[in-house]
């Protein structure tokens, strides 16, 4: 029996990891979940998976998740330091799926721990970038990836040599919108932004891939994960999301990963890591999708692509000022308070206005962050007014 948990377990990578867990009840035994607000959602899985302790960030619902688990032996607790130190407890295996970087300190805690980390959480490793890997390598951790290209990555590598890699290709769907002009994407709603073609995510990285900085976050994150050099990761889209990514050798063969759309079976190779599991997951019917296509990204419509790049090649602290650009952004989309072609000139304005030393700890990390959520606040207030 494996020890388990958590880390942001009632979002969608969080709920399928559930479900992949509930389908063999002996082959684990659930140490943490943890949940930011949804008491009553963190409560209902911890209570049927019988989780040891169930964590939710926001200390204000406290007492509200004591009462929801009156009686049924899951131990509640709440706020940041409880999920650090839910993390510190170092189950066999964590799966760190909060969204943004809220999730840094709790997934650095976990591979802190030492044992395997399932990495659904980009956000965290795009900040923290080196200092995450330099602690990955400190402990002794395994870090395996979840994101989808980046596990089939992870699987088309099966361990080769870095230097023998010619071109890693990082596929994207394009998102839903792939084929408009700028002039159409002027009055995109959040309602048709978070409604992906082929994924089904939590908000915030529906609406990344819809302005497709979620494939620029997964350049950087792949630039940690896999450091063939930023030059050697090219994106291609892809609309079917039928490849989730490639790998060119030098002797120009190239191997791929293939699958049907759905997060279980990046999770489940995760969890059944070096073994693999059985997935109620739909086989791939090559037959019936027909034709794969491809096309080039095009970086004059999403503008996100090119500042990510930028921002990789200039390292330090520059993805951690992105991407913290990039949550207020999109959170203020999702509000109603901003257009969806504001996210990514806010980002481009934050990083022309605001730059930091590189970091050399967490704290750095994260002061960047707070610095750069404040200038995407004055960025905003003036779009605004
Ligand atoms: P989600 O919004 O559905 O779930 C996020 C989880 O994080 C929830 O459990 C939520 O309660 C928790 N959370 C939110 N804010 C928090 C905070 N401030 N403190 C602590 N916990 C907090 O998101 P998701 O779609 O499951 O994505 C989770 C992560 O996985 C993201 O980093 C995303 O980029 C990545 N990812 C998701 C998918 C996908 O298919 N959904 C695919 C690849 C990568
Ligand atoms: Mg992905």
């Amino acid at each position: 029996m494996r020890s388990v948990s958590i880390f942001g377990a009632t979002g969608s990578v969080g709920l399928s990891t559930i479900d992949l867990i509930r389908r063999d009840p002996e082959a684990y035994r659930v140490v943490a979940l943890t949940g930011n607000s949804d008491v009553e959602g963190l409560a209902k899985i911890a209570r049927e998976v019988r989780a040891e302790i169930a964590v939710i960030a926001d200390p204000s619902c406290f007492d509200a998740l004591k009462a929801a688990l009156e009686g049924s032996g899951v131990e509640a607790t709440a706020g940041e330091g409880a999920l650090i130190e839910a993390a510190a407890r170092g189950a066999d295996w964590t799966m760190a799926s909060i969204v943004g970087c809220a999730g840094l300190k709790p997934t650095m805690a976990a591979i802190q721990a030492g044992k395997a980390v399932a990495l659904a959480n980009k956000e965290s490793l795009v900040s923290a970038g080196s200092l995450m890997m330099d602690a990955v390598a400190a402990s002794g951790a395994t870090l395996l990836p979840v994101d989808s290209e980046h596990n089939a990555i992870f699987q088309c590598l099966a361990g080769s040599n870095l230097g023998d890699v010619a071109t890693i290709i990082l596929t994207a769907s394009g998102g839903p919108f792939r084929t408009r002009s700028r002039a159409e994407m002027q009055d995109i709603t959040p309602q048709q932004a978070v409604a992906h073609p082929n994924w089904s995510m939590g908000a915030k990285i529906s609406v990344d891939s819809a302005t497709m900085m979620n494939k620029g976050l997964e350049l950087i994150e792949a630039a940690h994960l896999f450091p063939v050099g930023l030059e050697r990761i090219d994106i291609l889209v892809h609309p079917q999301s039928v490849i989730h990514s490639m790998v060119e050798y030098r002797d120009c063969s190239t191997l791929a990963q293939l699958g049907s759309p759905d997060m279980r079976i990046p999770i489940a190779h995760a969890l059944a890591w070096p073994q693999r599991i059985a997935t109620p997951c739909k086989p791939l019917n090559l037959a019936e999708i027909g034709r794969l296509d491809f096309e080039a990204p095009d970086v004059e419509r999403f503008p996100a692509l090119r500042l990510a790049r930028a921002a990789a090649g200039e390292g330090g602290a520059a993805p951690a000022i992105l991407n913290a650009a990039n949550e207020v952004a999109v959170a203020a989309f999702l509000g109603g308070r901003i257009g969806f072609l504001d996210i990514a000139a806010i980002v481009e304005e934050v990083l022309n206005r605001y730059s930091a030393p590189v970091p050399s700890a967490i704290d750095d990390v994260l002061a960047a962050d707070a610095r750069a959520r404040e200038e995407a606040r004055l960025v905003m207030e003036r779009l605004t007014v």
